[in-house]
């Protein structure tokens, strides 16, 4: 009786090339431990920045960019919301 096994699987972890994390603890508390059996959700961040003046801030996925004064201009393009006023996209 012979056995096949699979080829070995190569788990790679495909970390994002973002550095730094932002602090975990700042003043820490409050112990906050919700009781609602909730699926975990990934949010990854993502920085947006702006393409006329260099003006970068993180967002996460569930983030709306708008909020931030970020305007879309096409995919991955985005204007702060000064530029987009003097170029006119605001
Ligand atoms: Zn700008």
């Amino acid at each position: 009786m012979s056995t096949t096994r699979p080829a070995a699987v190569h788990i790679g972890s495909s970390s994002s090339s973002s550095g730094s994390d932002s602090d975990l603890s700042t003043t820490s508390s409050r112990s906050y431990i919700p009781n609602m059996d909730s699926v975990p959700v990934t949010v990854s961040v993502e920085t947006i920045r702006c393409m006329r003046c260099a003006a970068s801030i993180e967002v996460t996925s569930t983030d709306d960019p708008g909020i931030y004064g970020m305007v879309r201009i096409s995919t991955n393009l985005y204007y702060c919301d000064r530029c987009a006023k003097k170029t006119g996209f605001k």
